[in-house]
């Protein structure tokens, strides 16, 4: 019987398929276009000669060199003996060579390691963290708010493990809906824009409007000092014992953005004029500084055990209280010394931010405002390229552009002008 026709078309992949060193050989000669110098074929004619080279497009010396040796790519099957074709100045630089031969190939005898070009990730930009600690912020937010105010059994009996937007929670969200953290850092933010830096009465002021917008959720400290400045006019509140909730904290983005690259005194200061218009307290304002020089520390590209032995040993030491406990700090409060202890040792015990966000999350209590603070700072220390993009998406589209812009904004306003 003949051979069908279908079988001859087939050949040729037949014998692409040979396999092993030889074969990958075969096919690299199959593909290799022929030099120009080489030796002509018997019986056939010479395609160019050495001085009609010359007069080609682009050939020359350098082009003549690319044809007369050529790399032929092996596998790294023989420690001792390598087969190589490369020119001869590339050869000589190799080290661990002990002789080369011309064999009509360069034969390469020696301890030749394989070598591997590898692209090192290059470290996020300062704009690129800040973008990644905004929308931390509204991401944390946003997946802690589903679960706040339920203790970490609650939440196990619920979700398993909380780890996706879904809204709900006692406030009843819409998927990606943000609360009070991240509306009123946004009010911050405007606010600072505006005046060109951290002016307490147009803070105070912004703040005023963001409460008359009816938001979805407000402190009791917030309500309570921000109807007195509407009576007074007076945007510091008077200190107060009671004022060391998490509600300046969690707000307190933005002015480390617009004092990035500022001497340390001007965002200290700054902190303060933010954050006592509604919580004047000596351990919130531990806090807020802690926090924000923590995130300008994490822009500037520092190491997170470095930004540990630097701020936290400060905090722990400046107020004794952040270092009460070792156990794990669940359900954590409102009272800003609970809500750092869980943000922190999350963080810590983390090496990503996804991983972060869900511990800090289910350990339940002020979830939205612990999930917040550490969206923060996670985001800060990660980048925006460690943010899952099934939570970016998840996120409210206005609130996601809203951050990415103002975090941008802020972080050049910096550089243009002083924090007032
Ligand atoms: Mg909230």
């Amino acid at each position: 019987m003949g051979r069908p026709a279908h079988a001859a078309a087939r050949a040729p992949c037949r014998r692409a398929r040979v396999g092993g060193v030889d074969g990958a050989r075969r096919r690299h000669r199959l593909r290799r276009p022929r030099s120009p110098l080489a030796r002509p074929r018997a019986g056939l004619p010479r395609r160019a000669d050495a001085a009609a080279v010359d007069q080609l497009p682009g050939a020359g010396a350098r082009q003549r060199r690319r044809h007369e040796v050529e790399e032929v790519p092996l596998p790294p099957v023989l420690p001792r003996r390598r087969h190589l074709r490369l020119p001869g100045a590339v050869v000589r630089r190799l080290p661990g060579l002990r002789a080369v031969f011309w064999f009509g190939e360069l034969i390469a005898r020696g301890t030749l390691r394989q070598q591997r070009r590898i692209s090192p990730v290059p470290a996020p930009a300062p704009v690129e963290r800040a973008q990644a600690a905004y929308l931390g912020l509204a991401i944390g937010d946003a997946l802690g708010a589903s679960v706040e105010f339920m203790t970490p059994k609650e939440i196990r009996h619920q979700f398993g493990v909380h780890r996706e937007i879904v809204g709900g929670g006692w406030l009843h969200l819409r998927p990606g809906q943000v609360t009070d953290d991240t509306t009123m850092s946004l009010a911050l933010g405007e606010a600072i824009l505006a005046a060109g830096g951290v002016d307490a009465q147009r803070v105070a002021e912004a703040f005023d409007r963001w409460m008359r917008g009816k938001p979805v959720d407000i402190g009791n400290t917030v309500r309570r000092n921000l109807v007195a400045f509407r009576r007074s006019g007076v945007p510091e509140s008077r200190p107060s014992e009671h004022d060391a909730g998490n509600g300046a904290a969690m707000r307190v983005l933005p002015v480390a953005l617009a004092c990035f690259g500022l001497p340390e005194r001007q965002t200290i200061a700054a902190c303060r004029a933010q954050a006592h218009v509604t919580h004047h307290n000596e351990v919130s304002d531990a806090a807020c500084e802690t926090l924000a020089l923590m995130v300008q520390d994490l822009l500037a590209g520092r190491a997170l055990h470095e930004v540990r032995a630097r701020r936290v040993a400060a905090l722990n030491e400046r107020v004794p209280a952040f270092a009460g406990t070792r156990r794990p700090r669940e359900n954590p409060s409102g009272y800003v010394v609970d809500t750092l202890q869980a943000v922190l040792q999350a963080l810590f015990a983390s090496d990503g931010f996804e991983d972060c966000l869900v511990d800090v999350v289910n350990r339940g209590g002020d979830a939205d405002t612990t999930g917040a603070i550490a969206g923060m700072l996670a985001g800060a220390c990660y980048g925006l390229a460690a943010i899952p993009a099934r939570w970016l998406r998840a996120l409210d589209p206005a609130v996601r552009a809203q951050c990415a812009a103002q975090a941008e904004a802020l972080l050049g306003a910096c550089a243009r002008q002083p924090v007032a």
